[in-house]
């Protein structure tokens, strides 16, 4: 069952996803070679907490931590670690808060400086797909509208792989709502958009095939062919006006900008 919002619980909302934005902006200006990922993570979830936000997905279905990194090949729902990064990684974060009784939820996908021309294009299209998605956001389109849209630019334009396993979904007192929000699919089908509705789209795509396995930790997804993937997200609500953005990366833009280790891939939207 889908859960609409009224304009106050939007408002309650947005909050809460300029929480997660903030947070994804502190965690771009801690990455740096030679740090690891458990101690951003640790770093992460004192900012969440001192900002009175509870991590979302500490303790979700027995996650280990307060974000989800991603390194390379690792699509998603990737665990922090021991390892350190080095100056060719592409760290996918997801970030998730409940404030005030309600999730944020957005992710973002940063690269070190040495990461490859390949991989920069990769994250630059995720990224633009993501807004091809958000376009489609008008009261009566369907979710496949959205669907389509992210699938056809980056299957058909750039001829990357995108995941099927794994899907965007409705987002509100609970972390997933209906409906889901498939990244592939068609014009005119599924769910229609109404006014009220906040939705998580995030598109998850891979430089090559769209194959994912499951890692042995029970929890990261990766390529089945090495390659890298990238994943960018955004909640949005749908008001009658259009896509109205809860989250908002341009915190994060800002972050990467001061932080010489990261590569700036911030977009005209
Ligand atoms: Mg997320
Ligand atoms: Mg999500």
């Amino acid at each position: 069952m889908i859960y609409y919002k009224t304009n106050e619980e939007i408002e309650l909302m947005r909050e809460s996803n300029l929480l997660v934005s903030k947070t994804l902006a502190y965690v771009g200006g801690l990455l740096k070679v030679g740090e690891t990922g458990k101690k951003v993570d640790k770093e992460a979830e004192s900012f969440i907490r001192d900002h009175g936000g509870i991590p979302a997905f500490k303790g979700y279905r027995g996650f280990p931590a307060t974000l989800c990194m991603s390194l390379n090949d690792a699509v998603v729902h990737g665990i922090p670690g021991d390892k350190v990064f080095v100056d060719s990684d592409l760290v996918s974060i997801d970030c998730g808060v409940v404030l005030n009784g309600f999730y944020g939820d957005a992710a973002f996908t940063f690269a070190f400086v040495n990461v490859s021309n390949d991989a920069k294009n990769l994250m630059k299209v995720t990224r633009e797909s993501l807004y091809k998605g958000i376009e489609a956001v008008l009261v009566g389109n369907r979710i496949g509208d959205i669907s389509y849209a992210i699938q056809t630019y980056c299957e058909k334009v750039h001829g990357y792989g995108i995941v099927r396993e794994l899907v965007g979904h409705g987002v509100g007192r609970n972390l997933h709502e209906d409906p889901e929000v498939p990244n592939y699919g068609l014009k005119g089908k599924g769910p229609m958009l109404k006014e009220g509705m906040v939705i998580a789209i995030e598109p998850m795509v891979n430089m090559g095939n769209k194959a994912v396995k499951q890692l042995n930790d029970g929890w990261t997804i990766l390529t089945k062919d090495g390659r890298p993937s990238a994943h960018f997200e955004h909640s949005v609500a749908v008001r009658k006006e259009g896509a109205d953005i809860l989250s908002d990366h341009s915190f994060i833009d800002d972050a990467v900008k001061n932080n010489p280790e990261i590569v700036d891939i911030s977009i005209k939207n």
